[in-house]
């Protein structure tokens, strides 16, 4: 296995503590294994049931807190009938500890001792769990602003929280700048090992469908990992030859903050940095995803599309989604609120998930 830049191509060692190309592209791994069904081990109920098709090496000892192999729960909102995929139930509360468990065993496997990491909450509490349950020392840099509970349990897992004031991009800058004095990067999204944890969310919706693959994925997109992650499920499954297509993925943004869904609308191949404003859907707040031009190209050659929704659509449809015994993180529910712009692009008949990113618990009950 290798790291090779997407942008010009070079290849990197697979244990490099570089966290991007020198050219300044993203790293996509290199030689992973597919996707193997007679090698699913059916007895274990997390992640960890698809371990032979993940980039760890040493089965023995394998840092888990049980991530994975979430419940798929219907309900109609909207008139449409959706398959909720319950990710709030992981283990600190969002998707991200699918992509967390997997790097942070490659990281053991590395040698890795320390870590930075620049979240706006999720992404930091699930560091911050695994690097605690590993014995890695994690330093979280999060904006000033972020949810207090979110940045209170990054805390109590034991994790240095470093607070930078002004947009999420400067946390950002910020840890790139403790990464150029050695600290190994541990980026969510920069770092190509957590796609891989990520797309076994792609397997474990085809387990649960009875072994086949939804018609549509509807999901909220900032840095659009799970996204990416999910279709390289997909595009493993295809592979393997037990699907016929990927779904259809439909990637929803918060309409103040949404440089995927400009660049879509304008037919481009590439997102530029938009100025943002605010938006309750913190999590994907991010003026300029470093995995554009994948999450774009992903998107329409699937036959889906990139949508947008404002904050009063987005906090209706939490609300909507609550009063159904679903309670989700508003930018959990910018998914949810893109449904009825949705109904003329998917059949009635037709199976949709939808991920459930992040649980309500984590927002803050004023001013959400
Ligand atoms: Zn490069």
């Amino acid at each position: 296995m290798n790291l090779r830049c997407l942008s010009c191509k070079r290849t990197y060692p697979y244990d490099t503590h570089r966290w991007r190309c020198e050219c300044g592209g993203v790293f996509e791994l290199e030689g992973a294994p597919g996707f193997a069904q007679d090698e699913i081990e059916t007895g274990d109920f997390s992640l960890w049931r698809y371990r032979a098709m993940l980039p760890v090496e040493h089965e023995k000892g394998i840092i888990s807190l049980g991530e994975g192999f979430t419940p798929l729960v219907e309900t109609q909102v909207y008139g449409t009938r959706i398959h909720c995929k319950l990710e709030f139930l992981a283990p600190t509360g969002s998707f991200k500890d699918r992509g967390t468990a997997v790097l942070v065993n490659v990281l053991r496997e590395l040698g890795v001792k320390r870590v930075v990491e620049d979240s706006s909450g999720n992404a930091g509490a699930s560091l911050a769990a695994y690097a605690a349950r590993s014995g890695i020392e994690a330093e979280i840099y999060v904006p000033a602003h972020a949810s207090p509970n979110k940045l209170h349990q990054i805390t109590v897992y034991g994790a240095r929280l470093v607070k930078v004031e002004g947009p999420r991009e400067r946390a950002a800058q910020a840890v790139q700048e403790a990464a150029a004095q050695g600290a190994y990067y541990a980026s969510h999204y920069y770092n190509p090992f957590t796609l891989e944890g990520l797309k076994t969310i792609a397997y474990e919706i085809w387990e649960q469908l009875g072994w086949r693959a939804p018609d549509n994925l509807v999901l909220p997109v900032g840095h659009g990992t799970l996204l990416l992650g999910a279709y390289r499920g997909f595009k493993h499954l295809l592979a393997a030859g037990l699907i016929e297509r990927p779904p259809r993925l439909f990637a929803i943004q918060a309409e103040t903050c949404a440089p995927l869904y400009e660049a879509y609308q304008r037919g481009l191949g590439e997102a530029f940095p938009i100025e943002k404003n605010e938006t309750v859907a913190e999590g994907i707040s991010i003026a300029r995803p470093v995995r554009g031009r994948q999450i774009l190209a992903a998107v329409r050659a699937t036959g889906g599309a990139v949508l947008a929704v404002d904050d009063e659509e987005t906090l209706r449809a939490r609300d909507e989604l609550a009063r159904r015994g679903l309670y989700v993180e508003p930018t959990s529910a910018v998914a949810i609120a893109a449904l009825p712009q949705l109904r003329g692009l998917m059949g009635t008949d037709e199976t949709t998930i939808v991920p459930l990113t992040g649980n309500g618990l984590k927002s803050q009950a004023k001013g959400d």
